[in-house]
């Protein structure tokens, strides 16, 4: 067995008794920049534009998201002094879809129900792809009993992380003021509205299949859910579409582990690294400790 970054500490709570309730939170902030994204992008069309829009996605899922708080913040599947620590978090800030904990909470969350025996469909993704959409994009679970996390003090107690958490909204709209002055109303609506749009949208179309099923040779025992490995999607989700390999290897920092199994996102890793601006970077753990899994290739 290995040792899972572990978070969540009281769970007397099962995934499955509760019910699905309107977040009108979050439903306000994802419906407006994505209806504002759909009358405007039309209009402010311009190569520029396109191109930054194509830009500011990419890097920022790709070093925020993907790198910043899904495989350092969440998995610490590597080290980094306090400052790059931040830098990476904070792109991942700007992708506009959450606080650094608030990801941590959807993420561990969901990881937690979808490795009991049974959970509901909110977090198993089993619903209609359209329903499993407009659920997380505009809904909360609410539990009978609430699972208690733990975020570990090295985050809690960061007062940048603090100060991100209460303020990530706001952070959208320094953005567009510099690209306001960079290049008018286009560059706002393409490397704002339309860019967060397609980064919440593109994030749980590519969660809810992954969490489908597919292709994938580890099964997770006893879990409600065996994740999957989408093919011809590494260089547009920066690797995370092997997510078959990473519910099996969480520890590992890079996810493509077979060949042909394109990640980017492991790419500016390694080169971060190269360069010593990460340190003690983790792959799979050896084959001696992985009894949870069952290989089904
Ligand atoms: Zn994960
Ligand atoms: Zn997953």
């Amino acid at each position: 067995m290995m040792e899972p970054v572990k978070r969540i500490v009281v769970e007397s709570s099962r995934p499955i008794h509760g019910r699905i309730q309107y977040d009108y939170l979050k439903m306000g902030w994802n419906l407006s920049v994505i209806v504002l994204a759909f009358i405007f992008a039309p209009v402010t069309f311009s190569v520029n534009a396109f191109l930054l829009f194509l830009f500011t996605t990419y890097f920022t899922l790709l070093v925020g998201h993907s790198v910043g708080m899904h495989r350092m913040m969440i998995h610490r599947t590597f080290k980094a002094n306090i400052y790059v620590r931040r830098v990476l978090i904070y792109i991942g800030v700007l992708v506009g879809m959450s606080g650094p904990f608030g990801i941590i909470r959807i993420h561990d969350i969901r990881d937690w129900a979808q490795r009991k025996a049974v959970c509901h469909d909110f977090f198993s993704h089993k619903s209609s792809f359209f329903r499993d959409l407009w659920w997380q994009l505009t809904c909360k679970f609410e539990f009978d009993e609430p699972p208690k996390i733990e975020i570990e003090p090295s985050l809690q107690n960061d007062k940048f992380l603090i100060f991100c958490e209460k303020t990530w909204r706001f952070h959208q709209l320094i953005i567009a003021i510099i690209f306001y002055y960079l290049g008018g109303w286009d560059f706002v609506v393409w490397g704002v509205f339309v860019r967060v749009s397609l980064s919440i949208v593109g994030h749980w179309t590519i969660t809810y299949f992954c969490h489908n099923p597919g292709p994938g040779r580890w099964n997770v025992k006893n879990s409600a859910v065996q994740a999957s490995n989408i093919k011809g999607l590494g260089l547009i989700t920066y690797g995370e579409c092997w997510h078959n390999n990473h519910h099996a290897f969480p520890e590992s920092a890079k996810i493509g582990l077979e060949k042909g199994q394109w990640d980017p996102a492991w790419w500016f890793i390694k080169a971060m690294s190269k360069v010593n601006l990460i340190y003690d970077v983790k792959l799979t753990r050896e084959e001696g400790k992985r009894d949870d899994l069952v290989d089904v290739s």
